[in-house]
């Protein structure tokens, strides 16, 4: 997709601090962290919101989930645990329309969050 920031860093036309990528999953470091560990996950693939999926990306996402435990465990988050949140739609706190994944560590994270 054209204008879309993660389909440049997909592409290497925006560089990111990548931690993880394979074939379908890519994940870098946030340029605005929320907390001292917060990483973005996102499926290669341009999905904008979850009302997007067609079939076959539930098997993406599943393996976006573990590579979110992978990357966890290379942190040294076993015991400490994560957050792993996901803003659907601008009115969830959506602001870039390509599926994505907050993982957020390295802090006490209050719930509800805000
Ligand atoms: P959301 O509000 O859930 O759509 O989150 C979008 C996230 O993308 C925000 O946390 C931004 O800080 C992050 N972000 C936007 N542009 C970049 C970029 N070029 N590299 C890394 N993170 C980015
Ligand atoms: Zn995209």
């Amino acid at each position: 997709m054209q204008d879309c920031i993660f389909c440049k860093i997909v592409n290497k036309e925006v560089p990111a601090d990548v931690v993880y990528e394979d074939g379908d999953i890519l994940a870098f470091k946030d340029i605005n962290p929320q907390a001292p560990f917060h990483i973005l996950l996102i499926p290669k693939k341009h999905i904008p919101t979850f009302f997007d999926m067609e079939e076959g990306d539930g098997q993406i996402l599943g393996k976006l989930h573990e590579a979110a435990v992978q990357v966890a465990r290379d942190f040294g988050l076993t015991e400490s645990g994560f957050r792993l949140v996901s803003n659907c739609r601008a009115g969830a706190g959506q602001v870039v329309f390509h599926i994505h994944y907050h993982l957020l560590a390295g802090r006490e994270l209050n719930w509800p969050p805000g």
